[in-house]
């Protein structure tokens, strides 16, 4: 039976499972870790932080490898009230200086291998700096060895902190989210009842945990389920294939999916056993919903969110699953389209930017008071930095973000809606439109192609076929040629670092 203890995070996602044999976690290698054996170990590694001098509302900044030790930290943290801050394995010691600092963290945890070049940044911050890696050995395992195990969870608020997740920086300086047990605890039973996730499922994980995708969609539900987890280092489509027989559903970006239908190893009967997969972080492509479900029979469910909402709009499990959309608010959840200048709702069809209010949202930017106030309306509603329309149906399409907005001679250029057409152009891959200085007007609508393999896309006959399909104010100004954009971990194409690279050479 499971005893509650007012930690609503622990309550929801963990103590279900005290004492169970399910198996929790596969690891590539084929062993399994059950419920019953994570959980003490976590309560291992809660003991080695409490000893260490931490109290309840104390930082725990961690950069380390992908393990299942990582994810029992994340538990250990949530159990003793500890706020656990994931960081970018990709982050350069001068980024983890800053979010160690920006947080106050008092114990930064990283791998044995950072050891050295993170030593004196820790001793700047005044953190301590412990070890831990993949294969969970370290200074905390050490400190864990010796630890007496926490007992049970230590009590907590609804409206206490569990997490600082810093958002991914990819329209400016991250910025940490206060995410609340409720934050966490609401969404993840939200998820779990929209997508029917039960302790029958296995879920293949190849998502990093240090993003609110890997770690507080997939990972919080599969705990709310009690579900298991192929707990995989990184994006392999080989592996997705080779585990895919074992498993019901797949959390993924837009790349997993396209990377997949590039392996001819991945087919429909391979896909057979499996009930569900997401996609969501970055825009998934009509056509590679389309091609998806050509081979396979499967419909991908789009969803969207963000660091500092969790999730808000989901295409349903059953009904329609619209390519292009990220279906409807999630219950619980509101939802409203607005002008970007009055702030008042837009009809239905027309763009606007995105704003959402409800138990997913968070509770503020840390350290961050004039930016929190700029970000939420009087009434409570979360201004997402998103643009969108809805349908007819009440369907969400994201258009691109506010700041991706180009401004030209007054007018509102979309870049989604370019990039659409250029993507249908032959010779073009892909695609991403710009905005670049201009004297005359302002800003003016750049494109960025990449080429089909082995193509030379001929500019001249797009630009051309631009002309004839968009108003004068919407055609690029110029084009240039890249072998590949520019995306982050998660995916995301990296507009800043267009306009830089593409604003100085322009002039
Ligand atoms: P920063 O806020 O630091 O600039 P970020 O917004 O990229 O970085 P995240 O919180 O990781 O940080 O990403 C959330 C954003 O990802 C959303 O605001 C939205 O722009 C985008 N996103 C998420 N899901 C989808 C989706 N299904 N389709 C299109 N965009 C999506
Ligand atoms: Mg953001």
């Amino acid at each position: 039976m499971t005893t509650l203890t007012g930690n609503a995070l622990w309550d929801t996602l963990f103590a279900p499972h005290e004492g169970s044999e399910s198996i929790f976690l596969h690891l590539p290698d084929g062993r399994t870790i059950s419920y019953a054996e994570f959980l003490g170990h976590s309560a291992r590694l809660a003991g080695a932080l409490r000893q260490a001098g931490l109290a309840p509302g104390d930082r725990v900044a961690v950069q380390a490898a992908k393990s299942a030790d990582a994810l029992a930290l994340y538990a250990a943290c949530v159990r003793t009230g500890l706020i656990y801050l994931p960081l970018n394995t990709g982050y350069t010691a001068a980024e983890v200086s800053y979010f160690v600092e920006d947080s106050a963290a008092r114990i930064l945890v990283c791998d044995p291998s950072s050891e050295e070049t993170l030593a004196p940044v820790c001793e700047a911050a005044g953190a301590r700096l412990l070890t831990l890696d993949a294969a969970g050995t370290g200074t905390l395992a050490d400190l864990a060895i010796d630890a007496a195990a926490f007992p049970g969870a230590e009590p907590r608020t609804d409206d206490d902190l569990a997490a600082f997740l810093y958002t991914s920086g990819t329209t400016g300086r991250s910025k940490g989210a206060m995410l609340t047990h409720a934050n966490l605890a609401s969404n993840a039973l939200t998820l779990r009842e929209h997508w029917q996730f039960t302790e029958a499922d296995t879920l293949l994980h190849a998502l990093p945990i240090f993003h609110t995708h890997g770690l507080f969609v997939a990972t919080n539900v599969t705990l709310a389920a009690g579900g298991a987890m192929v707990l995989m280092p990184k994006l392999d489509t080989a592996e997705l294939v080779r585990w895919m027989p074992e498993a019901t559903a797949l959390m993924g970006v837009p790349t997993f999916y396209t990377r997949l239908l590039a392996d001819p190893g991945f087919t429909a009967e391979v896909a057979g056993g499996m009930r569900l997969f997401i996609s969501g972080s970055a825009p998934l492509l009509s056509e590679t919903h389309r091609d998806f479900e050509a081979r396979t029979g499967h419909r991908i469910l789009e969803r969207y969110g963000m660091t500092e909402t969790n999730m808000s709009v989901s295409n349903p499990y059953e009904g329609a699953r619209k390519p292009g959309t990220v279906g409807r608010p999630l219950p619980g959840v509101e939802l409203r389209v607005v002008d970007r200048e009055s702030g008042a709702p837009v009809p239905q069809g027309e763009t606007g930017i995105v704003e959402v209010r409800g138990p997913n949202v968070f509770k503020g930017y840390w350290n961050m008071p004039e930016k929190t106030a700029a970000e939420f309306r009087p009434d409570g509603f979360f201004i997402t930095g998103d643009l969108g329309r809805l349908d007819e149906d009440g369907y969400l399409t994201i258009v691109g973000r506010d700041k991706d907005l180009v401004i030209s001679g007054g007018y509102n250029v979309y870049p989604k809606e370019i990039e659409e057409i250029l993507d249908e152009m032959e010779g073009v891959l892909e695609s991403a439109v710009i905005g670049c200085p201009d004297a005359d007007l302002g800003e003016v609508p750049v494109a960025i192609l990449v080429p089909s393999p082995g193509a030379t896309p001929d500019l001249d006959a797009i630009a051309a076929r631009l002309g004839e399909t968009l108003a004068r104010y919407k055609q690029p100004r110029g084009y240039e040629v890249v072998e590949e954009l520019p995306r982050n971990t998660m995916g995301k194409v990296q507009k800043a670092e267009l306009r830089r690279r593409f604003s100085a050479s322009r002039g």
